[in-house]
């Protein structure tokens, strides 16, 4: 097969496999592809171990209104939430996350924008081909912080009056 890193298809591919979604048939070529292909090799390596990360992850406790209000802002703040959780979907749905859980990744997910140094999300050596991918990249990322501040600051300002009765 073509080195999945010269496409953006492959990108994906190579992401699917990394957090553990990839199709069985799919699978086989690629891990042949990786035995030879270092860039590859180091490219899962570093997307394994966020997943990794996320996975040995634990949400702290939340406060017992936590789930009120995240429904309350979800439902203000529809179009935007959607946007966020879309990448994560996939995983929610084989792994039956419960919502506190899912916010959690959302969390950890800012913490690792907020220090890109400590999980290098493209490999450390780049070719011309990966280049060619990173401000598309680059422009994705921006929009996800952008997002995470906006969650941020809707979560911050929780307005003072009581609640609508539930
Ligand atoms: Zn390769």
């Amino acid at each position: 097969m073509d080195c999945p890193l010269e496409t953006h298809e492959g990108s994906a591919l190579l992401l699917a496999y990394s957090s553990g979604r990839l199709e069985r048939e799919s699978t086989v070529p690629l891990e042949r592809h990786l035995e030879t292909c270092p860039g590859c090799r180091q490219f899962v390596e570093s997307q394994s171990s966020v997943w990794r990360a996320l996975d040995s992850w634990e949400a702290p406790p939340v406060s017992a209104d936590f789930d009120r209000r995240l429904y309350q802002r979800i439902e203000q703040q529809v179009s935007w939430w959607d946007m966020l959780l879309r990448p994560f979907r996939p995983v929610f749905h084989s792994r039956s996350l419960p919502i506190a859980a899912a916010a959690g990744v959302l969390i950890m997910a800012g913490v690792l924008l907020d220090r890109p140094a400590v999980v290098p999300i493209t490999p450390p050596q780049q070719s011309a081909q990966v280049e060619a991918l990173q401000p598309d990249q680059v422009e994705h990322a921006v929009d996800e912080v952008e997002m995470l501040d906006q969650f941020n600051h809707l979560m911050r300002s929780e307005p003072a009056e009581p609640a609508a009765k539930m």
